[in-house]
């Protein structure tokens, strides 16, 4: 295996895909905040698919925490982050400070309209504008050819895929699906916060989740009553909060009304404990 180059300045990583683009490679991108996992490393090899290298990014992007969110207590490795990237087969990890990325002045912000609406954009305000603002950054700066997105994180998948095609942006966007643990438990850096008890409530996301594609299949067509299956299963394990569980147009992201004839996404958000997890599954309009 060969070893991984650390990129810490705006100049190194120009540099680095520079050089690679002057022999033909063609460079992936694989943005992450890091405290990686089996998720964000399944990327690395999708990514990897569609290019010649692949380069991730370790950033903890201030700009999309809300005020009272959890940046300050991020979960941060980043030894450990590069060595597990390496044996993903990345050629390189940038692991920029936050004033490489945001320097004094700093003034501009993209805002994908229409589906950042719902879901996670009721809930928190300005945080698409963050994961925009820097994923446009890093395509700017790495001059990457493709890069990879999670399902997981399906809104900000779709915010992206918008992003790109409304600023005529030259990066092919290749999606990964969501990997989780043996249990069901959508993997993600934030599950190192649970409890055993709130991790074991947390797995009724997954349930819920999955009784709705059982309506789904059983012929069940009404929007309303399959994200009511879902959040049913939810409530019964008392999470803090319930933020959604609503069903809507996979690929708009809007309301539909009774019968879906397209496909639907069912995407959740709770709290248990202090800790907010997100999940979601897709439901084909053949199934
Ligand atoms: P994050 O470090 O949480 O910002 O995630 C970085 C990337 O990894 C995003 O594209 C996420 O959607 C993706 N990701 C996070 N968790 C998972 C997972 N369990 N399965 C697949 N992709 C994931």
């Amino acid at each position: 295996m060969t070893d991984i180059v650390t990129l810490e300045t705006v100049e190194a990583v120009r540099a680095w895909t520079a050089a690679h683009h002057a022999e033909g490679r063609r460079v992936g991108l694989v943005p992450t905040m890091g405290y990686l996992h089996d998720g964000h490393l399944s990327l690395v090899r999708a990514c990897a698919a569609h290019a010649d290298v692949v380069l991730m990014s370790i950033f903890v992007n201030p700009t999309q925490f809300g005020p009272n969110e959890d940046l300050d207590r991020y979960p941060r490795d980043p030894d450990g982050d590069t060595a597990k990237a390496r044996s993903a087969g990345c050629a390189a990890v940038f692991i920029p400070p936050v004033e490489a990325m945001y320097p004094a002045g700093h003034a501009t912000t993209v805002h994908v309209d229409g589906v950042t609406g719902p879901l996670c954009g009721g809930f928190r305000p300005g945080h698409f504008d963050g994961v925009c603002t820097i994923v446009l950054k890093l395509f700017n700066l790495t001059r990457c050819d493709v890069a990879a997105f999670g399902e997981k994180d399906y809104q900000q998948l779709a915010t992206i895929r918008r992003m790109v095609r409304d600023l005529d942006v030259p990066v092919q966007i290749v999606p990964g699906p969501i990997v989780r643990e043996a249990d069901g438990l959508a993997m993600s850096s934030r599950n190192v916060y649970l409890s055993a008890d709130e991790r074991a409530r947390g797995l009724s996301l997954r349930r819920g989740l999955l009784a709705a594609r059982a309506a789904w299949g059983a012929g069940e067509r009404d929007p309303v009553v399959i994200a009511r299956t879902a959040r049913e299963i939810v409530e019964a394990a008392a999470p803090t909060r319930i933020d959604y569980v609503d069903a809507l147009d996979a690929e708009t992201l809007r309301s539909v009304d009774a019968p879906a004839a397209r496909g639907l996404v069912v995407a959740a958000a709770a709290y248990f404990g202090g800790t907010r997890l997100i999940d979601n599954i897709v439901l084909e309009a053949s199934t």
